[in-house]
């Protein structure tokens, strides 16, 4: 019997690479999302296959899944700062209503569910490199905290169902993601800079440039997610690349793969913006045997590829 696996926010950047993971290796995926901040044609090559359904619904209404479902993946949330600071209220609702429905279906189904925590539950963080036993540093009232403390409550509630109910869960803690299927204007920092570039646009480094971020590429975080979910270990676990660079370093890398003769300007930096991150990843290599395979070099060029390959339409595109 084929097992059955549904996907919140498949139409979503890492939610739409998930489905492709579960469906190459012979599940049946259920794909769910509302087209909030994802796009149907991250999953347009999915929706003829026989062992693919979407279901077009917003998670924080209740959810109604016909028969039997084995997994859950709760991936659906806007994920980038300018898109979860224009819909507040939304990325609040997604992370504490529409886990909660989640996991009431996970129990419902005896499913075993996973939910997509974030590096952003260290806040600005004290500890470097951020292991899980960190507790974070989160300004609860200021603009990003919408998305950190809908994060955090969704680790609370994930535990609560853990312990209380007895059910089966995963929380991963991901650090910064990238690879094709980023939406060019979502204002995340490589489509930002790489847009910038294809454009003939300067580079736009916030603050000093000096904060740093560790990026992973998304074949790379798509398997440690997998692994995890099929370990036996309830608590968060960090999966991320853990190889750090400056912005003003990485805004130099870009410039030289991309060819450009655009320089960088310098804005003000977006209040809260955490000063550095670096996911300390001992516990998924001890737990899962994982670490990251792709090099930034190789991950970007990828992605990179993947930009130019657009149209100019959706490069000039602004949604800002
Ligand atoms: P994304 O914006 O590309 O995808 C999110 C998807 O969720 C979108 O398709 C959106 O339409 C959908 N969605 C949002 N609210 C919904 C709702 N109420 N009902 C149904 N669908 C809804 O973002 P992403 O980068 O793919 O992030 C996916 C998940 O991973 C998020 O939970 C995010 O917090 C988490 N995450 C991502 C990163 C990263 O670097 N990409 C880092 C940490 C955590
Ligand atoms: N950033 C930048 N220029 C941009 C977009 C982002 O300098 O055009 C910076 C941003 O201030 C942050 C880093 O790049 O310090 C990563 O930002 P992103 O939005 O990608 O992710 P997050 O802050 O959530 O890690």
């Amino acid at each position: 019997m084929i097992e059955k696996v549904l996907i919140t926010g498949a139409a979503g950047f890492l939610g739409s690479h998930l489905c492709d993971k579960f469906i190459n290796e012979g599940f049946h995926v259920i794909g769910m999302d509302n087209f909030i901040t994802g796009d149907k044609k991250n999953i347009a090559h999915l929706l003829d296959l026989p062992n693919f359904q979407f279901i077009e619904h917003d998670v924080t209404e209740f959810i109604k899944i016909e028969g039997n479902l084995d997994y859950i993946l709760h991936f659906a949330s806007p994920a980038s700062p300018i898109d979860y600071l224009k819909i507040p209220i939304q990325t609040l609702k997604v992370g504490s209503l529409g886990t909660h429905n989640l996991l009431g279906l996970a129990k419902a189904k005896n499913a075993r569910i996973l939910i997509a925590s974030t590096s952003e539950v260290y806040g600005d963080p004290l500890v470097h490199p951020q292991t899980e036993d960190y507790y974070g540093n989160v300004n609860t009232i200021g603009p990003r905290g919408v998305y950190d403390e809908a994060k955090r409550f969704q680790e609370s509630i994930t535990m609560a169902y853990h312990r209380f109910h007895g059910l089966e869960t995963r929380i991963v803690r991901i650090f910064n993601t990238y690879g094709p299927r980023m939406r060019l204007n979502d204002g995340r920092v490589i489509p930002a800079f790489m847009g910038q570039a294809l454009r003939g646009e300067d580079l736009t480094i916030f603050g000093d440039g000096m904060q740093t971020r560790s990026f992973c590429y998304v074949s790379d975080e798509v398997d440690g997610i997998y692994k995890l979910l099929f370990s036996d270990y309830s608590y968060p676990v960090n999966i991320g690349n853990p190889h750090e660079i400056t912005i003003k370093d990485f805004a130099e890398e870009i410039i030289k793969l991309t060819g450009t003769n655009q320089k960088v300007i310098y804005k003000e930096l977006p209040q809260d913006d955490p000063m550095q991150r670096q996911p300390d990843i001992s516990l998924a290599k001890k737990l899962l045997n994982w670490e990251p395979k792709v090099g930034r070099e190789e991950g970007m060029l990828k992605t990179f590829n993947y930009f130019k390959s657009l149209s100019a339409e959706e490069l000039h595109k602004s949604e800002h």
